[in-house]
């Protein structure tokens, strides 16, 4: 039976990332990818929190070759109201940009880099089952063709992303306390991409409180476009009806519309809906959880690459110490950490869609100091325990909005 240091599932940014520093480590990796790539995959807007662990990989110098669309803050639309958030005007020391660009791209390139570095991936190869009753742990995997084979690994990485291949074979997944919503989506060659900042400006126009609609222009001329809300903003949208619909909730961007209407989809519009999921534990006996089979929340905040990201090299990096037979303690140094940030990125989440985030986001007095703290947040600074939106954040949007509405009724 072949034999690894590390089998990881799934060559998405977590798998990859998780490689990569194992290599570092001195490591032998294995990771297995369900797709041939590059596949398509939904998460094209990242935030700069993710940019300290694409270097710490060693994967940022084959990103910048690639030119993708650089990310320099995020532009927030209610009617006629406008909301700009620049990174490098943040409350946290650290990066002040990143990149918005086609996943296929970005997952493909890390994972070639990956490979070039030493990991051995295995594409088109699923995982079906994993053995962890001998000294080893011994997961089954099945190529396209059906045929089957085993490998022994010291340790397991998850990070099969939607794919939540631990959770269900371990039967770890809970139901997430975020209501269920929808989203639809696809990408457009944009031919009336305006030649100004406002044709490269990565944009969420709401459209109602619990509807809002992205628009995230690429470097080779597309642009992704796609709604997400409560589900019933999505009721009467059927196989047949997709393209129609699709071209019918534009109409509803005031700001979009004409520069967005009539085009041809690049692929057949998407829709996803009720993909906020939970686990019950994010690690146990030789293995671990990363990336979106731990936990996601909703895209409002671009933040699903970045917690992969950041999971995925912790992860790695304890991986690490265990198999040199050093002590972890995977409750408080994995599994609090993590969910700390899952935590406050859930407390915004919410705010965003009872409105009060929006109410602060467009009021006219927004306190730049506040706003600055808001800003980190948004690039995915959401464990600096100096930021009283961090430390505060499960009441203070409530509580800012409260005293403004108090103050402006005097
Ligand atoms: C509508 C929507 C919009 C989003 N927008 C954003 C955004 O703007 N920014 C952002 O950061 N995030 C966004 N996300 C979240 C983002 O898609 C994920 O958080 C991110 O892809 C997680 O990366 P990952 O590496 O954990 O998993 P993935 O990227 O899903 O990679 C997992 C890999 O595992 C493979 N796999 C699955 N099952 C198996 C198996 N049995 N065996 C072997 N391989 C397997 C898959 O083929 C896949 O390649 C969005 C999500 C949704 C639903």
């Amino acid at each position: 039976m072949k034999q690894t240091d590390v089998l990881i599932i799934g060559a998405g940014p977590s798998g990859s990332i998780a490689g990569s520093i194992l290599l570092q480590n001195g490591f032998n990796v294995t990771i297995i990818e369900k797709e041939q790539f590059p596949r398509f995959v939904v998460g094209e807007s990242l935030i700069p929190k993710v940019m300290q662990h694409l270097d710490k990989a060693g994967l940022l110098d084959t990103l910048n070759e690639q030119h993708f669309e650089k990310k320099f803050g995020a532009r927030f639309l209610k009617e006629d109201k406008v909301c700009n958030f620049s990174f490098a005007e943040k409350f946290t020391d650290g990066w002040e940009w990143t990149w918005q660009m086609p996943r296929a791209d970005f997952d493909y390139t890390i994972a070639k880099e990956v490979e070039k570095k030493g990991a051995e991936v295995l594409y088109q190869h699923a995982v079906t089952n994993v053995d962890f009753s001998t000294g080893s742990v011994i997961t089954s995997i099945e190529d396209k063709n059906g045929n089957t084979s085993q490998i022994a690994s010291k340790y397991i990485i998850d990070g099969s992303g939607y794919g939540r291949v631990l959770p269900r074979l371990l039967d770890l997944s809970k139901p997430s306390d975020l209501p269920p919503r929808g989203s639809f989506f696809t990408h457009v060659e944009d031919i009336n991409r305006p030649d100004t900042i406002d044709g490269t400006t990565i944009t969420f126009d709401i459209l109602h409180q619990n509807l809002w609609f992205w628009v995230i222009p690429f470097s080779n001329g597309k642009t992704s476009l796609g709604f997400v809300g409560d589900t019933h903003f999505f009721e009467g949208i059927t196989e047949e009806n997709k393209a129609e619909k699709f071209n019918e909730m534009i109409q509803q961007s005031d700001f979009y519309k004409e520069r967005f209407s009539n085009l041809e989809y690049e692929f057949e519009p998407v829709m996803k809906v009720g993909y906020s999921v939970g686990v019950k534990q994010l690690f146990g006996d030789r293995y671990v959880l990363t990336g979106n089979s731990t936990e996601f929340l909703d895209p409002v905040f671009s933040s699903g690459v970045s917690f992969a990201a950041e999971s995925s090299a912790l992860a790695a990096e304890l991986v690490s110490k265990a198999l040199k037979g050093e002590d972890v303690d995977w409750q408080k140094d994995y599994s609090d950490y993590i969910l700390r940030g899952v935590e406050v990125f859930k407390s915004y989440i919410k705010y965003w869609y009872d409105g009060s985030l929006q109410d602060l986001f467009f009021s006219d007095n927004i306190n730049p100091e506040f706003k600055k703290q808001i800003t980190s947040i948004l690039a995915g600074y959401v464990w600096d325990k100096e930021n009283r939106f961090v430390n505060r954040h499960k009441t203070i949007i409530k509580t800012i909005n409260h005293f403004q509405k108090e103050a402006q009724s005097l």
